[in-house]
């Protein structure tokens, strides 16, 4: 085999805390997070040149020691001393600095795939410790499908299905920087925290419905103050059919669940209509 493609599924979170600020500054977090069926391709070949060689079709995506699938596969061509070199080609469908893991899901992807072009015998928990130094949602795009991510996101553990439902995108054409939101989060006692445990709870009763009353993104409240749009969006899901909807991540990707695909698809076309850019996608769940 010398070639060999894979999907990389981008990720929402159906609920995401902190718990607290720890002392070297990284926040202690509960995410429960959800693969959908939204993903970025990689076609990975061996050549006989020596080097690693990516390319992508977003010219403003950095191609080196920048790029986490660069960075991904050096790491496992020096552990394993792959001979020849690699050329990679990354077809960018996930919207970048969204909030749904784009950079993470291709470096776990590009890990598995070099797994299986070279034959290098690792279970997933093995690459989940190699991924982890890479960054911290690296294990979990690993994984995939429905997950309880805790401490700074290294602690993984699978929890029941999300029922099945469609799910709605929009990412309004907007930066939200990671940092900006994180060091602006003010933890205390009017703090929004979502009810993690009972959110497992309506998933195990396999309870769409219940779940989606409950969603919670407490980085919502330094997010949508300072950007309105997505406190529009969220409106404008949920005046549409949508079963509940929230902010993914850091921002500003917002979603919405809806439990028919007609609806979804109207609400889109309600979103496009909105007075501001937005990226829009109907999908479902990866499992
Ligand atoms: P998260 O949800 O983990 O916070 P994100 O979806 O907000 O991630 P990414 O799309 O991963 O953010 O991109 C964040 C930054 O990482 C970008 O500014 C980009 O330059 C850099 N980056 C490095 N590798 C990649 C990659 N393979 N795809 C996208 N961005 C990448």
């Amino acid at each position: 085999m010398d070639s060999i493609w894979i999907n990389a599924p981008a990720k929402i979170n159906i609920g995401l805390d902190v718990i607290r600020r720890r002392e070297d500054g990284y926040h202690e977090v509960r995410m429960i997070m959800q693969s959908i069926r939204l993903f970025d391709r990689l076609t990975l070949t061996r050549s006989d040149t020596p080097g690693i060689r990516l390319s992508t079709n977003l010219s403003f995506l950095p191609v080196n020691e920048d790029n986490l699938v660069f960075r991904s596969a050096r790491l496992l061509m020096d552990e394993f001393g792959i001979d020849g070199g690699l050329d990679i080609h990354l077809e960018k469908r996930i919207p970048v600095a969204a909030g749904m893991a784009g950079g993470s899901t291709d470096a776990a992807s590009c890990m598995l795939a070099m797994n299986d072009l070279y034959q290098l015998g690792l279970g997933k928990r093995q690459l989940m410790k190699r991924g982890i130094t890479l960054g911290a949602d690296i294990p979990y795009c690993i994984l995939k499908g429905t997950a309880l991510s805790e401490g700074i996101g290294e602690k993984l553990s699978t929890i029941p299905r999300m029922p099945d439902c469609f799910i709605l995108i929009a990412k309004p054409g907007i930066h939200v920087s990671t940092r900006f939101v994180y060091s602006n989060l003010v933890l205390d006692e009017n703090t929004p925290h979502p009810d993690i445990d009972q959110m497992i709870q309506t998933m195990k009763r396999r309870d769409l419905e219940g779940l989606c009353h409950l969603l919670g993104n407490v980085l919502e409240t330094v997010t949508i103050p300072a950007h309105p749009q997505i406190a529009s969006i969220k409106e404008c899901m949920m005046e549409n059919g949508a079963l509940g909807s929230l902010m993914s991540g850091s921002g500003p990707t917002v979603f919405g669940i809806y439990d028919d695909l007609d609806k979804a698809k109207a609400a889109k076309e309600k979103c496009r209509e909105l007075p501001f850019k937005c990226f829009v996608f109907v999908t479902d769940l990866y499992r």
